[in-house]
């Protein structure tokens, strides 16, 4: 459930009409509803009541440091990728206690910030990593608490370019290898072995490759322990899927998720960690955009609306699907049309085929679940202004990240005098 509803005809974000602030900051802008953040925390969290549980918000799906401020004050931990996610993390109030630090490369310079910080876990993903860490925390008289990510080789059955957990993928080490690995971590200077985790893949509408991946990483906990490792915490990863479609899709309620959790790895008695984006943020945020103009092709009607690939990349890159519908409701009539944005590609399509109440130029138009991996993986390219991203509290709003400009775009270049 989200706090994006329609009162009298016209879409409101919690106790604000959508079409006041769009003309107060102007379109396209992405709008958050806080009341929506708190609700998919609060229902995650109870569905693991009485379970040792760590959530670390993977900060990846939507890291304005507002959202992330947001999950902080409810106790959430971050799941961090970078650098510039740990000092993200950090600023807006999330302890290093609480962050683990995933990723293929971390590089030295990331360790040792890291390290500094006192971050709670490093999930390892390969052998050189491991060493540049034993190196790097012993180089600083620190010790690395750690975790290797396990390929457990399953089939999230999710789209190609977000499923992480198969043999081909470039993500964690070999199922087959890892008692091998662990032993010769062992071993190593100022490291020490806490824990295991996986992470398969995002939007995961099936629990099935779930509970596949998760009993397999709990058999090789009990053979780790079996070899003398003490893991005291496994890391399940995130990938949650939630309804785009608000017709069709039916992904896993989290108490079904929770319950499959406490099935596969309860007995093991570890503290579950679990690294949810989507799940907390996408559908409580949407693209706010205009219809700048109506045209009619030699075989489809198009709708060209302000919002573009630049700005939401997902329907290009993933295929994928969301709920598209305007503003105000109200007008019977129904039309089918491409949805498609300004940029000078075929990819810049938001629908293909849509059937929708009739839009006119200059209504409003707005793209539900687009509060992960909307704003976060946005561009600038065909020298677009960044758009505003809105946090919505009541009858409150603020701008949490400014428009963009493009002059301070442009400013970013420099010619040299050569060219001159
Ligand atoms: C992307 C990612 C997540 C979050 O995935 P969601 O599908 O957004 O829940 C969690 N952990 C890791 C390691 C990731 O790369």
């Amino acid at each position: 459930m989200d706090y994006f509803q329609y009162k009298d005809g016209e879409i409101f974000a919690e106790d604000l009409k959508i079409s006041d602030i769009a003309s107060k900051v102007g379109t396209p802008f992405y709008c958050y509803s806080s009341a929506t953040l708190k609700r998919h925390y609060k229902v995650f969290t109870d569905a693991f009541a009485g379970q040792d549980l760590l959530i670390c918000y993977a900060l990846k799906a939507n890291s304005n440091q507002a959202i992330i401020s947001s999950f902080a004050k409810l106790g959430s931990g971050a799941d961090v990728v970078s650098i510039g996610e740990i000092k993200r993390a950090i600023m807006a109030g999330i302890p290093a206690q609480k962050i683990v630090y995933s990723g293929v490369a971390k590089t030295e310079p990331e360790m040792k910030y890291a390290l500094e910080q006192g971050i709670y876990q490093f999930n390892i993903e390969s052998i050189p990593e491991i060493h540049q860490l034993s190196k790097t925390a012993t180089s600083l008289g620190k010790t690395a608490h750690i975790a290797f990510r396990i390929n457990p080789d399953v089939d999230a059955k999710t789209h190609a370019k977000i499923s992480t957990g198969k043999a081909e993928n470039k993500f964690g080490i070999p199922l087959s290898k890892a008692r091998k690995i662990y032993a010769e971590t062992a071993k190593l200077a100022n490291i020490k072995i806490v824990g295991v985790d996986l992470h398969i893949g995002s939007q995961l509408t099936d629990l099935a490759p779930f509970r596949e991946a998760f009993s397999r990483t709990a058999a090789l906990i009990e053979d780790l322990r079996a070899d003398g490792h003490e893991i005291s915490r496994i890391d399940l990863g995130g990938g949650l899927g939630i309804p785009y479609d608000r017709d069709e899709d039916r992904p896993p309620l989290p108490v079904e998720y929770a319950q499959m959790v406490k099935e596969t790895v309860g007995h093991l008695g570890c503290q579950i960690i679990i690294e949810p984006g989507r799940l907390l943020v996408g559908n409580a945020g949407i693209l706010v955009s205009k219809v700048i103009y109506k045209k009619q092709g030699e075989e489809r009607k198009f709708l060209i609306i302000d919002a573009a690939m630049n700005d939401l990349i997902r329907p290009s890159m993933y295929e994928a699907y969301h709920d598209i519908a305007p503003a105000v409701m109200g007008r019977n009539e129904h039309e089918v049309c491409d949805i498609v944005g300004p940029v000078c590609e075929t990819g810049d399509t938001f629908a293909v085929q849509r059937e929708l109440q009739k839009f006119d130029t200059g209504d409003l138009i707005i793209i539900r679940s687009a509060g992960a991996y909307g704003a976060v993986m946005s561009s600038t390219y065909n020298t677009r202004a960044l758009i505003p991203e809105i946090l919505v509290k009541g009858s409150e709003f603020a701008i949490v990240r400014k428009r963009v400009t493009q002059e301070e775009i442009i400013a970013l270049d420099t010619v040299p005098d050569w060219i001159k």
